[in-house]
């Protein structure tokens, strides 16, 4: 009987699979987020009204080279750039990047065979594409291709297309690189023409620069062969103009000081809040969960009261940070900038296809401070085109070494865990003045605004999100200093500001705490909503299986809370297992008293087994205790419990993943494929869920 069971599930979660499949997973894939990756959003540049036709566009312009892109964080839009760049510097193309959304794909049957189509596309979450380039990606691997041309796919119709491109992956998921793969054999089957090798960049191994910086250069010589390009002697051209407004005061109120939007600028931000237009939210309450020597941990409560924001149990919220002083400092002398850090500057693009990344009319000061990431790690391709740039000789064969030798580079800058401002400061003391601010616009990446698991649950706070952050500052192996987090440490210094802390700026990162304009006095921070699809089983008498160790633990907290307040109102609720893990009971245990006011309102349907990896003599992990925990998992599996994994991508939900097989296929007598097997239709039918990072 038991197996006539197991075999219905199977059953069950393959039907739930090929559905999911075949609707592109769109019922159940992270759901996205329309915005993330477009380059305007600094801006709120207007889409509407342009041509989606890139065939006429780049007849327009005058192109024979576009640089499409499918980025969810940023990587992939900066590769674009480069390429686009290097292109045009190194080859003569006439370069465009584009973001994928923006064109529409019915005509790629008419690209003319005299130019040619990069794809540069990130593989998002489990397998899917960014949310930029999900029509794209239906469109090419859907069952019919439709051309507005009526061509049909046996007819070749991409045969005059030729086509580059490269894939951003991560090999700790399992559809490594599925996007670049799929779209890949989906051009190749349609006739086009595919140039180079199709690269494939593993940011899970970490070697996702060296993956592209490898590919491209054989890339480059195809290419060349393919076009009867000639390579000359790479001049940098400015993709911007900068120009200093000397007339214009700071103060004046089209300068956007830090802003995201205009009408943030303008004193009158209005919903809706969106990855477009953050709401600057008030915190209302902020602690410390925990203080040991060089780690802590925050848990903030942010008001979403009357904005019109709404979430719900197990979304996410995202932050936008605000660099350190003493970074943007740093940066501004590095490039010899500090003392007109205030004046105003206009930025335009000088070709009409590239896309201004920061509000304009600024200042170097807020530039640095509020939209570009200048704390990130650097690349080598970016480090050596500062070589003619730099203050003298010496300097300059120091950049030139460093930009050919991987080793050299790795040794001296990446293994330093350097910023961009550190890795010059190392080289040299001299400022690079020379550096047109027009390369670090297109060097560096727009900061990032960073998700968080919200914590709390909305049934029982609708309008207080929660978040739980370890705040980021390790001493990475071989590196010489400490690196410190952009956003957690910036939400540490909200934190020591609100609770009247003397000294309101940690490890002396001083912090321009009040925003821009003093919009975010009163302890403000800007954030928007993403929501997602780690949810609750919309019955709470189904039983639930979490297994969520450090900060992993956020959105369990907000799932137990409402399964605790459901308790109160006299709901039945289902066996609610947390698996925990920290270092020491007596350290990190995060959320333990308010753990025991739930279990007593849960009673027995609240079971929290932890793992404690530094107390025992040996390393007790949350994947130990869910293996000898095996039989109660393997019951409530069989009751149909949802399981949830939260927390750390690259080792513990790997390993978490790889136990529940075994279990499984242990406890039900069957070969561990089969275990395997059922963890993976459990991910497909939704009752196994991850939010990991
Ligand atoms: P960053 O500045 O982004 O740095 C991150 C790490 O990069 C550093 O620790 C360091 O190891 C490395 N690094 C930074 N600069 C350099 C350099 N120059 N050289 C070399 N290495 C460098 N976090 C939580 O604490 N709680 C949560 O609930 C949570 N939920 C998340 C949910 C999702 C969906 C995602 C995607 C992430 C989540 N995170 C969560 C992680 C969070 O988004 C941030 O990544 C994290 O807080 C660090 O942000 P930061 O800006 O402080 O650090």
């Amino acid at each position: 009987a038991q197996l006539d069971t197991l075999d219905l599930v199977v059953l069950v979660a393959l039907l739930v699979g090929s559905v999911a499949y075949f609707t592109k997973g769109s019922y159940w894939a992270v759901p996205k987020d329309p915005y993330a990756s477009s380059a305007s959003t600094l801006n709120g540049a207007a889409k509407s009204g342009k041509t989606r036709d890139i065939v006429e566009k780049m007849d327009e312009t005058n192109k024979n080279c576009v640089i499409f892109y499918g980025s969810q964080t940023g990587t992939a839009e900066d590769y674009a750039s480069r390429l686009a760049k290097e292109g045009s510097q190194r080859f003569g193309l006439k370069t465009m990047v584009a973001d994928i959304e923006d064109y529409d794909y019915e005509n790629l049957d008419k690209f003319p065979d005299d130019k040619v189509a990069f794809f540069v596309l990130a593989t998002y979450g489990e397998g899917e594409p960014t949310d930029n380039a999900v029509e794209f990606y239906q469109f090419f691997t859907g069952e019919d291709v439709a051309f507005e041309s009526g061509a049909s796919a046996d007819d070749k119709p991409l045969s005059s297309l030729k086509y580059v491109t490269f894939g951003l992956g991560n090999n700790t998921y399992e559809h490594y690189n599925a996007m670049v793969r799929q779209v890949d054999t989906a051009l190749t089957k349609l006739g086009a023409q595919r140039i180079g090798t199709a690269g494939e960049g593993d940011d899970g191994a970490g070697t996702m620069e060296e993956d592209f910086l490898a590919w491209k250069e054989p890339m480059w010589a195809a290419l060349s062969d393919a076009m009867n390009l000639q390579e000359r002697e790479a001049v940098y051209e400015a993709v911007f103009s900068v120009v200093e407004d000397d007339e214009k005061s700071p103060e004046e109120e089209s300068v956007y000081l830090g802003e995201p939007t205009a009408s943030h600028r303008e004193g009158r931000a209005k919903g809706p809040f969106s990855a477009h237009n953050p709401y600057v939210a008030p915190i209302v309450e902020s602690s410390e969960l925990f203080t040991v020597k060089d780690r802590n941990c925050l848990h903030m409560e942010i008001s979403i009261a009357g904005s019109n924001l709404s979430y719900q149990t197990g979304d996410h919220i995202a932050i936008w940070p605000t660099n350190a002083g003493a970074e943007v400092d740093r940066f501004l002398q590095v490039f010899g900038i500090e003392e007109k850090r205030h004046s105003v500057i206009n930025i335009k693009g000088i070709d009409v296809t590239a896309k201004v990344p920061i509000p304009t009319p600024t200042t170097y000061d807020a530039a640095v401070r509020y939209y570009m990431e200048v704390c990130a790690p650097v690349s080598r391709q970016f480090v050596s085109t500062l070589a003619a740039f730099a203050p003298d000789e010496d300097s300059k064969t120091e950049i030139v070494r460093l930009g050919n030798d991987k080793d050299y580079f790795h040794e001296k800058i990446t293994n330093q865990c350097f910023t961009i401002a550190q890795a010059l400061q190392s080289i040299t003391s001299k400022p690079f003045t020379a550096v047109p601010f027009s390369l670090l616009i297109e060097g560096l990446n727009k900061l990032q605004p960073r998700y968080y698991s919200i914590s709390s649950s909305s049934l029982v706070q609708k309008d207080k999100i929660s978040i739980t952050a370890v705040v980021e500052s390790v001493r990475l192996p071989g590196a010489s200093h400490i690196v410190k987090g952009v956003t957690t440490n910036y939400l540490l210094a909200l934190k020591q500001k609100q609770n009247g802390d003397p000294s309101p700026d940690p490890h002396g990162l001083t912090y321009s705490i009040n925003g821009p304009r003093n919009k975010y006095d009163g302890i403000h921070v800007p954030v928007h909503v993403r929501h997602s699809n780690f949810k609750l089983p919309s019955d709470p008498s189904k039983p639930i299986i979490m297994v969520g160790p450090g900060t992993g633990v956020a959105p369990f907290r907000g799932f137990i809370q409402e399964r605790a307040a459901l308790a109160a109102k006299g709901e039945k609720v289902g066996t609610t297992l947390l698996f925990f893990g920290c270092r020491k009971s007596t350290e990190d245990f995060i959320y333990k008293d308010e753990f025991k006011t739930f279990q007593d309102q849960m009673g027995d349907s609240l079971k929290i087994i932890t793992a404690f990896s530094r107390e025992g003599s040996e390393k007790v992990y949350v994947q130990h205790r869910l293996k000898e925990n095996a039989e109660l998992v393997s019951e409530l599996l069989k009751q149909k419990a949802n399981f949830y994994v939260c927390g750390d991508a690259a080792n513990m939900a790997r390993e978490v993943n790889l136990v529940l097989g075994h279990i499984i296929a242990q406890q039900r007598g069957l070969p561990a494929e089969k275990g395997e097997e059922m963890v993976k239709h459990m991910r497909s039918s939704g009752s196994y869920q991850e939010d990991v990072w």
